[in-house]
């Protein structure tokens, strides 16, 4: 796997699904929640979150803050760990040490 840097393009593959997921949000608020129907809702509330969250952890990865190594994250490792913008506070897989491990773009 080749890691690269993250760059503009990848900035704005995230901010288009970002924009796709409020905008999606916003309606399905405005037509089921007026129409009673919370669950389906949240449905779609869910089904957005596991498509951004997967799609972000195949298209990212992370490099340690202490050993450079470059890991990827499983779906739930990328759900429940914290984000600090452009970083991510992980443990690395290779020298088991918590840092603050850098946000690369995986090359295709
Ligand atoms: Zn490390």
């Amino acid at each position: 796997m080749k890691y690269k840097k993250v760059g503009l393009k990848d900035v704005w593959e995230v901010i288009w699904r970002l924009i796709v997921f409020i905008v999606l949000e916003l309606t399905a608020v405005i037509w089921l929640v007026e129409n009673g129907l919370m669950i389906l809702w949240i449905v779609v509330l869910l089904g957005l979150l596991i498509w951004i969250v997967n799609w972000h952890c195949h298209y990212f990865g992370y490099e340690c803050d202490k050993c450079g190594h470059k890991q990827q994250i499983n779906f739930l490792k990328e759900f429940y760990t914290i984000n600090l913008v452009n970083r991510k506070y992980l443990k690395c897989e290779k020298c088991k040490k918590w840092s603050r491990a850098k946000l690369l773009a995986i090359e295709r």
